[in-house]
């Protein structure tokens, strides 16, 4: 493994001796420097004192110098004048020699006399002063001859200095020696400390780092046997289990297969939806739990989107369960290519699907992926011979706003999509808490709806159906209302709904054709009599095999003869309903007359209608409506009366308000009006008083 405080060490201590090797002689060479630099200037302004000073014995010696030998000049009167002058100003100074050259060279004054004569011409000191600069030369000397005697080791700066005369011109050169002894001495001192004070910071820094290098060394080298140590255990570990997978027979391995096999088959099973093969029930309620104790944690959004077929039910009961089966599983399919991988998809049961949406960054997330599930019923499925159009609510809650839990998220959006069916078929809708509050008013409206057949709240009112041609009064359909203490007048749009949801639909309507029968036969007996008289059924009475023993209790009880009572059922009803044509073939059979409500809205084929035994058709109100504005609803109106005509049945127009509607449909042969232009549901004796008085 690479030594890392070897490494460290080796290429520190390189580098500390590169520094101090390269320190040390910088600041010895700047040091020298400044001494030379300075004793210079101190020699200089010293040959200017002796310059001053000795002006005219220098001059005389100067002039007198020219051409004469070295024996005058150390004994003329100038020369021992000139050298007395120099000793005196010598002393106490650090100019230990001083020489003095003329113009040519010639050494005219020295402090040591055998000098004098001697010729400086050749030197480089000697030019430079000759040529108006000062020189100077830094050496040390193991001894030197002094005015004052012999010295030893010295460290001397020679500067040659010119002479200047009166005329500025240069007469000749000073060369003047300084003792910078104790400034070298100064400078070694401190170069020495210099260089024990950067080793010394030098080494400090390189303590530290070592410190720092040794255990991230230390650290590394645990680390690797931690390593090597795992990388062991595992190899023992792999070697063992392959040795015992060895010895394991290959007969129990068959049967270790096999189990697996067919626990995972167990598992698949307990998941998944076997129609569908999406995730089932119990598979979605784990995942969003485990996905919203993750989103809780992360701080993160999800959806819940519960999804519901919006008429499988009718499919169902009329094309039978094969094909029910067989839609749900292309509904299934067709679900899975629209939502995204990471979205899970499950069916619930039934023709209920529902869809999480994890990591939700926005409710427009949300709406895209709703909308692109609504976007896979766009096209017809194909199920063998039949093209079915579908098509689907969707209601959606999300975490944390619409709730936390399982429970509260599933069920919130089960009542998100209640909204949606009830906004219209086909849409999506966000949960909002005004669902839960409108939610509890039906629970409460439920628990009154419960009393209020005991408590008699309940009427019958009374619309009259007349005769096209001559308008004369040829039945009347009964309405339910329900007169509720707590509530007021309620219409049966707003509780027949509810009434089916709890089956309270049953006792009522088996109340209101009693009542009905009942007040028909009392009228009757009084001298009032109503031709025909139409009840609606729903198709959860329609259902119940004991139907046809309540009715025919009922017209036994009141007395009212078959013939004279019309039972409304809606296209869904009959569609609803299993065997529909057996079950109107028994009400036809007890001399009853059926009447198809709502005609137009439903989808029932032709083929189907022409084997119900029913009488009467009811174009439904919205047609009505739009006769004179809507053309398309004039052309239904003209193919239903079609129809009607070849296959025989009677027609009943509904909502008929204006004339110009009854106009239009006397013209295309429609039998019966019914609507506000001859009169509203009213309370039977206001009926009785309306219509009675007619001749
Ligand atoms: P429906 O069977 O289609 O009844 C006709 C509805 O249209 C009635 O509303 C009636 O008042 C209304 N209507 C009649 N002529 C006109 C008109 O010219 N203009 C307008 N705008 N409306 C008109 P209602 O009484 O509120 O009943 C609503 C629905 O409740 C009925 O629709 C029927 O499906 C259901 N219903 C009423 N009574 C009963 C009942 O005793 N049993 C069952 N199962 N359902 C009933
Ligand atoms: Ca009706
Ligand atoms: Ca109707």
């Amino acid at each position: 493994m690479f030594n890392l405080s070897r490494y460290f060490s080796t290429v520190s201590f390189i580098l500390i001796v590169l520094a101090a090797g390269v320190l040390g002689p910088f600041y010895r060479q700047l040091s020298v420097q400044q001494i030379t630099e300075l004793a210079e200037s101190r020699n200089v302004a010293m040959a200017q004192v002796f310059e001053n000073s000795l002006r005219s014995p220098l001059d005389n010696l100067m002039t007198a110098s020219v051409g004469r030998d070295a024996d005058f000049l150390r004994q003329s009167g100038e020369a021992v004048q000139l050298k007395e002058n120099v000793v005196a100003l010598m002393r106490n100074t650090a100019v230990i020699r001083v020489k003095i050259y003329n113009r040519l060279g010639i050494t005219v004054f020295s402090s040591d006399p055998s000098q004098i004569g001697e010729s400086k011409l050749d030197n480089a000191g000697f030019r430079s002063a000759m040529n108006g600069a000062v020189a100077s030369d830094l050496t040390h000397r193991n001894s030197i001859d002094t005015f004052e005697g012999i010295r030893a080791d010295v460290d001397v700066l020679a500067s040659y200095i010119p002479v200047m005369a009166k005329d500025r011109s240069i007469e000749g050169v000073f060369e003047l020696y300084q003792d910078v002894t104790p400034f070298m001495v100064q400078l070694q001192r401190s170069l020495w400390w210099v260089t024990a004070g950067v080793f010394i910071v030098f080494a400090l820094l390189y303590l530290m780092q070592y410190v720092v290098v040794r255990r991230a060394q230390r650290i590394l080298e645990d680390q690797e046997g931690r390593i090597v140590a795992a990388r062991d255990t595992l190899e023992i570990q792999v070697e063992a289990r392959t040795e015992e997978l060895k010895r394991t027979n290959t007969h129990l391995q068959g049967e270790i297969a096999e189990r697996r096999q067919a626990e995972s088959k167990l598992n698949y099973l307990a998941y998944h939806d076997p129609l569908t093969g999406l995730a089932n029930r119990r598979c979605f309620i784990e995942r969003l739990e485990s996905s919203l104790q993750e989103a809780g944690q992360h701080d993160q959004r999800l959806a819940v989107l519960f999804i519901d077929l919006d008429q499988f039910k009718q499919v169902n009961d009329s094309l039978g369960h094969g094909v029910g089966d067989e839609l749900l599983i292309s509904v299934g399919a067709r679900l899975s290519e629209h939502v995204r991988l990471i979205d899970m998809l499950s069916r619930l049961g039934g023709d209920e699907f529902i869809c999480l949406m994890e990591a939700v960054r926005t409710e427009e997330e949300v709406a895209i992926l709703a909308r692109e599930i609504l976007g896979a019923f766009d096209t017809p499925f194909l199920l063998g011979e039949h093209e079915l159009f579908l098509s689907a609510s969707i209601g959606i809650s999300l975490f944390p706003s619409d709730g936390s839990s399982v429970l509260d998220l599933m069920r919130n959006a089960d009542t998100a999509m209640y909204r949606a069916k009830d906004v219209g078929r086909g849409q999506f809708h966000f949960y909002t808490p005004e669902m839960t509050r409108d939610a509890k008013d039906r629970i409460r409206m439920e628990n009154l709806l419960r009393r209020a057949l005991d408590n008699g709240e309940f009427s019958v009112h009374l619309q009259p159906q007349v005769d096209t041609q001559n308008e004369k009064l040829v039945g009347a359909e009964a309405l339910v209302r329900w007169n509720s203490p707590e509530l007021g007048l309620v219409m049966p749009s707003r509780f027949i709904p509810l009434a089916e949801d709890s089956g309270i639909i049953i006792p009522l309507g088996n109340w209101v054709l009693w009542e009905t029968c009942r007040q028909v036969m009392q009228w009757r007996q009084s001298g009032f009599d109503l031709p025909q008289v139409s009840v609606n059924l729903s198709v959860k009475q329609l259902e119940r095999p004991e139907f046809f023993d309540a009715l025919s209790g009922i017209l036994e009880e009141t007395g009212m003869d078959a013939a004279s009572l019309k039972l409304e059922l809606t296209e869904s009803v009959v569609m609803g309903v299993g065997d529909a044509c057996t079950v109107l073939q028994r009400l036809r059979g007890l001399g009853i007359s059926l009447a198809l409500d709502d005609f137009g809205t439903g989808y029932s084929s032709l083929s189907y209608l022409k084997m119900l035994p029913v009488q009467q058709l009811k174009i439904d109100r919205s047609f009505v409506m739009g006769i004179g504005t809507n053309s398309g609803d004039e052309a239904i109106i003209r193919t239903v009366m079609e129809l009607a005509k070849s296959l025989n049945f009677e027609v009943v127009a509904e909502g008929v308000e204006t004339a110009e509607q009854a106009a239009f449909l006397a013209q295309l042969g429609c039998q019966q009006l019914q609507g506000f232009l001859h009169g509203r549901a009213v309370a039977p004796a206001e009926f009785r008083a309306r219509w009675s008085a007619l001749p």
